[in-house]
């Protein structure tokens, strides 16, 4: 009897860089595994989409398009393969229809052969123009089930938008655990069910942060999967994916065909084991296995964004309590499963109902706009009272939110303008706008550089500054040799040294710096009065709706501050006149320091 074949997809060049460092890894370190990779014999790589296309522009600076045509050059014999959100494909809004259309076109004309699309809401209605778009382009479309548990959420719902995605012409169904919330036995339900009514290929992507995700690909070949994601072992594990070797060396031992060898993974799980010390500042706190996501449901890359979020204003200490709140936040929004847009969306409100101490006292934009159904259906009720709170008098959408939107590549083309050199930078501008801008320009200046990494503990960073002192403290003099250096982070150094040939660590942390960012110039005050407008996050400027000599309402909106890639409006604490602002459009602001003042007419 013939073995029965399992289809192994590595996501080693996407969403394994991406849940372990922050999806830093640059496209000069997959090139020279690609010939490798490309021998292998997976059924395909996954390499783009996700969070690549938005480090690229705002962290490496690299051109994501250019990225794609360089892997597809590069590996000529495996499929590429990509993750894409629905309606809002590589950014966080819904997309009018004619972007949706041109952007998967141009994704396929680089070099995409397999569109996993998939909505965050599992609203099979943000995925029509996206797969329509995939099967015009005469590629592979897989409609998505993101995976999460709740009560709302049965295997019943999860199989009857299987089916309407078979309905909608998908080739395959993937199972979407992000979050590593799968169990062997749901697993094995789930697949059985899929199985049996549909006639399709099931593909498993489950993350390892519970460390469950081995099993539940176990259960899932038994019962009947065809197809799951893996990780090269340099870039498993944690809030990653199941190591390759692992399986390949399980299923072929249980008589299972994978097509791949352990010699060559191994070579290329070499080069990646490298290539992974590079990128050691970004790793997360978190890369064992963490099983607190059973409670709290948070996925691996949302983690790491949040205790980063928190570590930037020195709250990290309260991670804990953002677990806590984040089911509850999830809960009052209906249940949505917790992946981009919606991790972030529910992730931000519950930092701030955290940090401001008070529930919903501040609610982001992102959050007013699920609750009109700008997101499309949420799978549960919402509260209705933070819906009234969120959205007053306004309208509530309950069409396929894209149906609202009326053209807008035209506009889009106009706005950058000749910045843009090609119909791929018009499609970049569309997912980051500020970011794309400030790319563009800066390639076009010639002055692209990508965001520095920081060495390993090394001379090198001393550069040219003398290493050995006499340092004279309380009457005692000591030999200071420094040794090392290794900034851990904005605000702290770590410093290696000898002290009269003794090794000493000492950690130099800032307490108080000078604001040289913007042009807003010495640091801000802090906050005391009660007509003192401040923020709970420390973030970007977006907009300042007010100016000196303007009258407002209490509940007012005064500014939209950007934090965690969201918005949110501030608003006046109180009525009156605004008689200072210390802040415009772009400039950077970290909690509790007036950004204007307001003086009670
Ligand atoms: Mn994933």
């Amino acid at each position: 009897m013939a073995k029965r074949k399992i289809h192994i997809t590595d996501v080693i060049l996407r969403d394994a860089h991406q849940s372990l460092i922050a999806t830093r890894m640059r496209t000069e370190d997959m090139l020279p595994a690609c010939e490798l990779l490309d021998k292998a014999g997976y059924w395909s790589l996954e390499c783009w989409g996700g969070a690549t296309f938005d480090a690229c522009v705002r962290f490496l600076k690299e051109d994501p398009w250019e990225r794609l045509r360089q892997l597809r050059a590069a590996l000529p014999n495996t499929r590429l393969q990509m993750l894409l959100r629905g309606q809002n494909l590589l950014g966080y809004r819904h997309y009018a229809d004619d972007v949706v259309e041109a952007f998967v076109q141009k994704a396929a004309d680089n070099g995409i052969d397999v569109f996993r699309v998939f909505d965050a809401l599992n609203d099979v209605r943000n995925l029509e123009t996206s797969i329509k778009a995939v099967k015009k382009a005469g590629k592979h479309a897989q409609g998505t089930i993101c995976y999460t548990t709740s009560p709302v959420h049965t295997i019943e719902m999860f199989l009857d938008q299987a089916k309407a995605m078979a309905d909608m012409g998908c080739d395959s169904i993937a199972i979407k655990d992000m979050a590593g919330l799968l169990t062997p036995k749901i697993t094995a339900d789930l697949v059985s069910a899929l199985k049996k009514s549909l006639n399709l290929p099931v593909f498993l992507h489950s993350h390892y942060t519970s460390g469950m995700a081995t099993m539940c690909q176990w259960a899932a070949v038994e019962a009947g999967v065809d197809h799951i994601d893996t990780a090269l072992s340099a870039f498993a594990g944690g809030t990653s994916h199941p190591p390759t070797e692992t399986l390949v060396a399980a299923l072929e031992d249980a008589g299972y065909e994978t097509g791949l060898d352990l010699v060559t993974l191994d070579k290329i799980t070499q080069h990646f084991r490298e290539v992974r010390k590079k990128y050691h500042q970004f790793e997360s706190e978190y890369n064992g296995v963490d099983t607190t996501v059973l409670l709290s449901q948070v996925p691996g890359g949302m983690m790491s964004n949040l205790a980063n979020q928190l570590k930037e204003q020195g709250a990290l200490e309260k991670i804990r309590d953002v677990f806590e709140e984040i089911p509850r936040v999830r809960e009052d929004l209906g249940f949505p499963p917790l992946v981009t847009p919606t991790s972030q969306i529910v992730g931000t409100q519950a930092v701030i109902n955290v940090l401001s101490g008070k529930r919903y006292e501040n609610i982001t934009n992102e959050v007013k706009k699920y609750l009109q159904g700008w997101y499309g259906q949420a799978p549960g009720k919402v509260d209705e009272d933070l819906r009234q709170r969120a959205v007053g008098m306004e309208d509530l959408i309950d069409v396929r939110p894209a149906d609202l939107l009326p053209r807008e590549l035209h506009k889009l083309k106009d706005e950058i303008g000749e910045l843009a050199e090609s119909e791929e930078d018009v499609l970049t501008f569309a997912m980051f706008p500020d970011q794309a801008r400030t790319y563009l320009e800066q390639r076009k200046a010639g002055t692209l550089q990508p965001e520095p990494l920081e060495p390993k503990p090394t001379m090198k960073a001393m550069g040219s500054v003398s290493t050995e002192f006499k340092v004279t403290v309380h009457g005692e003099t000591y030999d200071v040799h420094i040794t090392g250096v290794s900034p851990s982070s904005d605000k702290e150094s770590r410093f290696y040294m000898t002290v009269d040939g003794m090794p000493e660590e000492v950690n130099l942390e800032t307490l108080a710096e000078f604001n040289t960012e913007g042009s807003g110039g010495g640091k801000r005050a802090k906050a005391s009065a009660e007509g003192h407008v401040t923020t709970s996050m420390p973030g970007n400027i977006v907009d300042v709706l007010v100016k000196e000599g303007d009258m407002v309402e209490a509940g007012d909106p005064v500014l939209i501050i950007e934090a965690m890639k969201m918005e949110t409006e501030v608003k006046a604490p109180i009525g009156g006149k605004v008689v200072a602002t210390h802040i415009k459009k772009g400039d950077r602001v970290t909690p509790s320091e007036v950004l204007i003042e307001i003086e009670s007419a």
